[in-house]
């Protein structure tokens, strides 16, 4: 059985309704260049090249943390 554990990246992307920026989770491998997607908190972002300040500036998402954490150990 090889079960891989599920591949997630960060990205910068700005809050649909403030537009504040928070570092959100995604599915997958990496970022696609997708122009929007569905962090694992739910949420449906537009997507673009952060600035270098943006990883700095914004906050890590704590909805997807969490809930990141508590798959990783449900997998073990
Ligand atoms: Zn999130």
């Amino acid at each position: 059985m090889n079960l891989e554990p599920a591949r997630h990246y960060w990205l910068p992307t700005p809050n649909p309704g403030s537009g504040a920026l928070a570092r959100h989770a995604f599915r997958g491998r990496r970022w696609e260049r997708q122009s929007s997607d569905t962090t694992v908190c739910g949420v449906e972002v537009a997507m673009a090249t952060p600035a270098d300040l943006d990883w700095v500036t914004a906050p890590t998402c704590a909805e997807c943390n969490r809930t990141l954490i508590s798959e990783l150990n449900a997998h073990t």
